[in-house]
């Protein structure tokens, strides 16, 4: 028995629809769509393809506006067209559409789905879609939760007895209502006839957002996977297997995928969202994208805007910069580390008189001359490393010609590489004016220095002409005093009183020149000490005393308790003071008083503050006149001289004094009714007693030591006779010498105890004479040495000093300054 004798029909149907199939899949890999000739044979004999669609199974085929649409018939157009046949669609329900296949009224269906029991009677296409059966029931049902709830219920069910098969798989009795359309079994479910329905979850979910039903839900998993297709009648392979080459070729192409994607999405899967939902989120999605498109075209018009509004003030700001740049007054050149000029503006061009475009080919080099540019090499190197930012240097211009300039720098960043912008000013004016300014400052050094040296001249002069005058008067007061000492006449007597009182006077003026003198060359030193200034102010009151009663003044003087005991001050200075004030005051006064008063207002940690007052009830000064009188060489009317005579230097050495110890000095004066003269001192207050002063009446006329040995120096004969006067006078043994080198030789014959020596003198003076004895072997080199001169400056004692000797004493020398000074060093 041949093997094909073996199989049964049914099995040949599977086995001829496999051949075609491979046949179609193969003939299709090969060309697209190539048709057998039996085919091509069949499609012409047949003009046309007559399809059926069901008018409400969408996606898959639906009937819209009276046009049949829908995944599989677009699939079925595309075929036509790919193999060359023509085709037409009829509408009709599932049912009918199988009864129209059956009756051969229709060729082919455009989809059904798979069943075994429909196989019977329909031959069916390779799958086209698999798609999930599932259980519906109503929203609002909550008593069927899965295929069991469904026992003893109704239940809808469309088409297909695979549904039925399902449920008698798992025992489940139930009253079943097949319905043609999936319309249909909804419409049962919503309405409560049925409990449930089973349905294909692709077309009953498409149905239920295509009409806007939302009232059920699935339950469950799905019960089972239907397959689409399309089907002919049974027998009808030609047609079948083109229909097979068709779908194959569609595969092939990708057009079926895309006809799918189209259709069902591209991402199909159960619980994909419904094409109403898609469509809606679809517009959504559009919307927002054109509102995003929108809101971009929006904003890139406003960028657009923003980027021109920019790019507008970019360029005017670029262009300012550029006209700062162009304009500056300072040359500004644009330099790379090496000196290469990259950019200059025209004050640079002007600077260097170069044109721009030379100038551009230069390096900084070319604008300096040779001699500085090691300078700018040292420079640049500095620019650049941030340590200079400001300095001096020179330009040369194209002519040659080389000017100072200031230059200031700052590193920039041009296109990544670091620049330096340097601005250079021409300061050849400015050098000018600084130089006339440096000329000037010296010419005012010079002429202050010339002022100086005169002054000092001036001071030198009058220190030599207070020497040459002295010198003489020494003598005369000497001789005058000496002669006052012998028996004389009272004539005599008169005529040497005389003459004392006239040198009194002269040597008064001197001294008044040699104060001034000396303040003004800031020699007049104070000396402080322990001060009792009642002391003072008795031994004022018995100097001027016999001087009152003369003259019928009455004079009182005071101090105050209010004063401490001691205070501490320069005594001579303000004894210097109170006898020039005291002693203009009686000038002054011809009846009445003379007062002087000390009293002490208030006492602060600085010291006592001492107020000093001389009033006098004398000739006054005119308002006018007041604040003259402190000046040098002013008296107060033109009178005065002839009337009272003076120097008009008291007050101005007072005021200096005054002003020298830190005080002030004023008057309060009413011509015709007196005058008072003030000044305040700030003196710190002492413990110490001033050491007593002898009086006049307690003071040593003859030396300690009666018989020492002094050796006087002296060239002036009538100063050598004088001094031995008074030197014999007082107790001493004295042997003269006229100059310095006797001195030494007659040192070395014999001892003395103490040396007189003068210091301007012929042959040897006594500075020299001074050193050689202080060379000599001792004894002799210790002898005290004192020095006796007419030189009265500040720098003769200490010239004197600063030559060994021991002490100073100036001319004219008075009795009693001699026996005090000799005393002191012979102790
Ligand atoms: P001198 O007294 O040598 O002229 P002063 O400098 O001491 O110089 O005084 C300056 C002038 O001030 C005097 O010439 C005099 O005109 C005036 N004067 C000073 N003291 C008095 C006084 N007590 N009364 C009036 N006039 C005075």
């Amino acid at each position: 028995m041949p093997y094909s004798l073996l199989l049964n029909s049914h099995t040949m149907k599977i086995l001829a629809k496999q051949l075609i199939l491979a046949t179609a899949t193969a003939t299709c890999l090969a060309a697209s769509a190539q048709l057998s000739e039996r085919e091509q044979a069949y499609l012409a004999q047949k003009g046309e393809i007559v399809f059926v669609s069901q008018p409400r199974h969408a996606p898959f085929e639906f009937l819209h506006k009276k046009q049949v649409s829908g995944m599989n018939v677009e699939l079925v157009q595309w075929m036509a067209a790919d193999l060359g046949f023509k085709a037409r669609f009829e509408v009709a329900p599932l049912t009918e559409a199988m009864e129209m296949l059956r009756k051969g009224e229709a060729d082919a269906m455009t989809s059904l789905f798979h069943s075994s029991e429909r196989e019977a009677e329909f031959e069916f296409t390779q799958s086209l879609k698999t798609t999930p059966v599932c259980l519906y029931v109503r929203s609002d049902r909550t008593d069927i939760e899965s295929i069991y709830g469904l026992e003893g219920k109704r239940v809808a069910i469309m088409g297909s007895g695979r549904a039925l098969e399902v449920l008698q798989q798992h025992d489940i009795s139930t009253e079943i209502k097949f319905v043609p359309t999936t319309e249909e079994c909804v419409e049962l479910v919503l309405s409560g006839k049925s409990d449930a329905m089973i349905g294909n979850e692709l077309v009953t979910q498409h149905h239920l957002y295509d009409t806007g039903e939302g009232g059920l839900r699935v339950v469950g998993e799905p019960l089972f996977t239907a397959r689409l297709c399309m089907a002919v009648a049974e027998g009808n392979r030609d047609l079948l297997s083109i229909l097979e080459k068709g779908i194959a070729s569609a595969q092939k192409s990708g057009t079926l995928y895309k006809i799918q994607a189209k259709w069902l999405g591209s991402e199909y899967s159960r619980h994909a969202l419904p094409l109403k939902t898609i469509l809606v989120y679809t517009a959504i999605a559009a919307s927002a994208v054109a509102l995003a498109l929108l809101t971009i075209l929006a904003w890139n018009r406003k960028l657009q805007h923003t980027v021109a509004e920019r790019t507008r003030q970019f360029a005017e700001s670029e262009e300012r910069l550029r006209q700062i740049f162009e304009n500056s007054p300072d040359a500004v050149f644009v330099l790379d580390p090496e000196g290469h000029i990259l950019s200059a503006n025209s004050s640079a061009c002007a600077l260097v008189k170069m044109e721009k475009q030379d100038l551009l080919k230069k390096s900084v080099y070319d604008l300096v001359p040779a001699p500085f540019h090691g300078e700018v090499t040292d420079n640049m190197h500095k620019w650049f490393s941030g340590e200079l930012k400001q300095c001096e240097g020179v330009s040369m211009d194209s002519a040659g010609t080389v000017r100072p300039i200031e230059m200031t720098g700052t590193l920039q960043n041009l296109g990544g590489r670091t620049v330096l912008q340097l601005h250079a000013r021409d300061i050849a004016l400015r050098k000018e004016a600084e130089d006339k300014i440096h000329a000037a400052r010296q010419i005012a050094e010079d002429a202050k220095e010339m002022a100086e040296n005169a002054s000092q001249a001036k001071s030198e002069f009058l220190a030599n002409m207070s020497h040459e005058i002295r010198t003489p008067l020494n003598g005369i007061v000497g001789m005058a005093q000496l002669l006052a000492d012998t028996p004389l006449t009272s004539e005599q007597q008169n005529c040497v009183d005389t003459v004392l009182q006239s040198t009194s006077g002269l040597l008064n003026i001197i001294n008044h020149v040699l104060d001034i003198s000396k303040i003004e060359a800031g020699q007049m030193d104070v000396h402080p000490s322990s001060i009792d200034l009642r002391e003072l102010c008795d031994n004022l009151y018995y100097m001027f005393q016999p001087l009152a009663e003369r003259t019928g003044i009455q004079l009182s003087f005071a101090c105050q308790e209010s004063v401490p005991p001691y205070v501490v001050g320069d005594e001579g200075l303000i004894d210097q003071i109170l006898v020039n004030l005291v002693g203009n005051a009686l000038k002054f006064t011809h009846h009445g008083s003379v007062t002087l008063n000390i009293e002490c207002p208030r006492k602060t940690p600085a010291g006592a503050e001492i107020y000093f007052q001389v009033i006098d009830t004398g000739i006054g000064i005119a308002k006018e006149k007041q604040a003259t009188v402190f000046e040098k060489f002013i008296q107060a009317d033109g009178s005065t001289k002839r009337l009272y005579g003076g120097t008009g230097l008291g007050l101005a050495i007072s005021k200096q004094l005054v002003e020298l110890m830190g005080g002030k000095i004023g008057l309060i004066s009413s011509p015709g009714k007196g005058s008072t003269f003030y000044f305040n001192l700030t003196l710190p207050q002492s413990d110490l007693a001033s050491i007593p002063r002898e009086t006049e009446r307690e003071k040593a006329k003859t030396v300690n030591r009666p018989g020492i040995r002094v050796m006087l120096v002296e060239d002036n004969q009538v100063n050598q006779k004088v001094a031995i006067a008074i030197l014999r006078k007082a107790g001493c043994e004295v042997v003269a010498v006229d100059n310095g080198q006797d001195a030494i030789q007659r040192i070395r014959q014999q001892p003395f105890d103490v040396v007189l020596m003068d210091c301007q003198m012929p042959v040897m003076d006594g500075f020299e004479a001074t050193a050689h004895i202080r060379r000599m072997r001792k004894p002799l080199c210790d002898i005290p040495i004192i020095a006796i001169t007419a030189h009265a400056m500040k720098d003769d004692k200490q010239k004197c000093i600063e030559h060994g000797m021991d002490d100073y004493i100036a001319k004219p020398v008075g009795r009693q300054a001699l026996v005090d000074i000799i005393n002191k060093h012979t102790a």
